[in-house]
């Protein structure tokens, strides 16, 4: 008997879980014929968009934002829509995941990734003052 959901087979199929629970998953779809064909079931439905409103709502719930957009989301470097997606993960879906790696961002990578914007930043603006001299000669 599978013990194993369809929201985890679908997050598993999109890569989204953690390296246990998806080795895991991976060892019983190599035993389990049934398994094998539920999962392909399961993202043929997806594609032709057959999910229901609660299906797409679990499967969010279980999807992570990449770990770049993590920390773009530490400097509010993204869309406002992005960046309210990923506040309603940490908050209202709480996902202990995501708020470790932020954690672990806000004391090492940030500052480097805010260093590279900070660059592309001053590339912009470089240019755009490259533009003004050239207006005004
Ligand atoms: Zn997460």
């Amino acid at each position: 008997m599978s013990t194993i959901s369809d929201e985890e087979l679908l997050a598993y199929a999109d890569e989204q879980l953690q390296t246990e629970l998806s080795t895991q998953i991976e060892k019983t779809l190599r035993h389990e014929q049934t398994e094998r064909e539920r999962l392909r079931n399961l993202l043929e439905h997806r594609d032709q968009g057959n999910l229901g409103v609660g299906d797409i709502w679990r499967h969010e719930r279980l999807s992570c934002p990449q770990r770049s957009e993590l920390g773009l989301f530490l400097i509010n470097a993204l869309d406002v829509q992005q960046q309210n997606y990923i506040t309603f993960h940490l908050q209202q879906v709480g996902c202990s995941y995501c708020q470790a790696i932020l954690e672990e961002m806000q004391s090492t990578s940030t500052l480097e990734e805010a260093g590279q914007l900070t660059k592309k930043r001053r590339q912009h603006l470089f240019a755009s003052s490259a533009g003004l001299l050239r207006k005004s000669d």
